[in-house]
């Protein structure tokens, strides 16, 4: 038996279990029979977003008084899991949402909040954050995109590669230098899509999760009131760094997700499939990879709803959620292959999923924070700036 998040001995309770539920029954009645062809065509299935806002998926960690669904990040996670198990490319863009959902709450004022937040929480404007630049990732303090000030607005101009949801978004969260060199001179916008001067240069073709949308945005003069701030004026990089702290727990969820899907189908191939006369399941060296599997699982949500809950009490959980994406993706990328392995010839064919949770998982290692920044983050707690 495939253990369930209830088994694992973390206190979910029924509300948090229906918040899953809820996001099961969405992602296997609403996605599940469609998720093959949206991945073949590379298609973002911009209906869908309907019919996760209709469910409350789309303002999930928005207060009530705003909109929205008002759950915790134990749920949040458990929402994002439900859906990865289907379709990857799917959590990532209700993550993407749902992180700047967060970071408007957190780091908004009253008026910033009022008009924003019931808007991505009940309607279909799709959120999106532009911080990654051509010369600048994983080092965003080298970011060049400049925010001009121009009387009472500023004048954006710059390139913002990859920004996830971009085509489809209608405010995105973008970080522009404002003052001079490094992380002391970057403001953080919440800038509305349809203003004049904002292109999208390019839609991104990508190994996996090709039901999300990845875009380069260009800002060609793009003229902002000063209201547009995010917070104050040179914050923006801190801004940026908290926004992507809760987004690791969706991340890293998503990445629990695509392994839970590699369990699910290898344990029902393993079963069926017969060689030399015997289920593939009854050789140890099928069975060992399955119990890996399943016990990385177990670890992986453990990690994901340790640093969920410790956002829930409002304690430090940045460490966690490196952690807890840092172990899930590694583990949904080792898992994936092996699913594939399991299912010999046919796990190479389009067939079964897992090809796709194959091509999937490892974007997980790579944004938010790739795999070594993650480790940067967690050796720093341990040993401080060794510099
Ligand atoms: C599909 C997709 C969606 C994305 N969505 C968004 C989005 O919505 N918004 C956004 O702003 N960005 C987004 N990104 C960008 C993503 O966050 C970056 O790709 C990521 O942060 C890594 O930056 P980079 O690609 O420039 O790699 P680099 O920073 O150039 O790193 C290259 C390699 O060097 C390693 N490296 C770098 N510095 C160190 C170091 N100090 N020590 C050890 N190793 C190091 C990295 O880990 C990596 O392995 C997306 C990317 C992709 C592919």
């Amino acid at each position: 038996m495939i253990d369930s998040p209830d088994r694992m001995m973390f206190d979910v309770t029924p509300e948090q279990r229906a918040v899953g539920d809820l996001a099961r029954a969405l992602a296997r009645g609403e996605i599940a029979p469609h998720v093959a062809a949206w991945d073949r065509e590379h298609r973002f299935p911009r209906e869908l977003y309907r019919t996760l806002t209709e469910a409350g998926l789309m303002g999930i960690i928005v207060p009530e008084r705003y909109g929205g669904s008002g759950a915790d990040y134990v749920s949040y996670a458990l929402a994002i899991e439900e859906l990865a198990q289907v379709d990857a490319g799917t959590a990532v863009t209700v993550s993407v949402h749902a992180m700047i959902c967060v970071a408007i709450e957190a780091l908004g004022n009253d008026d910033q909040k009022d008009h924003y937040l019931p808007m991505l929480a009940g309607g279909d404007v799709l959120a999106g954050f532009a911080l990654t630049e051509p010369g600048a990732g994983s080092d965003a303090a080298a970011l060049r995109s400049t925010a001009m000030h121009d009387g009472t607005h500023y004048l954006l101009r710059g390139r913002k590669q990859w920004c996830t949801n971009g085509s489809f978004a209608g405010v995105t969260m973008g970080m522009f230098r404002t003052g001079g060199p490094g992380t002391r001179g970057i403001s953080a916008f919440l800038i509305d899509n349809e203003l004049p001067g904002i292109v999208v240069e390019k839609v991104t073709e990508k190994l996996g999760i090709h039901t999300s949308n990845t875009c380069d945005l260009a800002f060609d003069d793009v003229r902002v009131p000063s209201t547009a701030l995010l917070g104050a004026e040179g914050s923006g990089l801190t801004n940026a760094l908290t926004a992507l702290t809760s987004g690791r727990i969706g991340i890293a969820a998503q990445a629990t997700g695509i392994l839970a899907a590699c369990l699910e189908s290898s344990v029902a191939f393993a079963k069926d499939r017969e060689a030399f006369g015997k289920p593939i399941g009854s050789f140890e060296g099928i069975s060992f990879k399955i119990a890996r599997m399943a016990t990385d699982l177990d670890a992986a949500r453990l990690l994901v709803y340790r640093a969920a809950a410790l956002a829930d009490r409002g304690a430090p959980f940045a460490v966690e959620a490196s952690k807890a994406k840092l172990f899930a993706s590694t583990a949904a990328r080792l898992h994936a292959a092996e699913a594939v392995q399991i299912h010999g010839g046919y796990g190479y064919t389009t067939d079964f999923p897992v090809e796709r949770y194959y091509r999937d998982a490892k974007i997980t290692e790579i944004y938010e924070g790739t795999s070594e920044i993650q480790q940067i983050i967690i050796g720093r707690s341990l040993l401080g700036r060794l510099e």
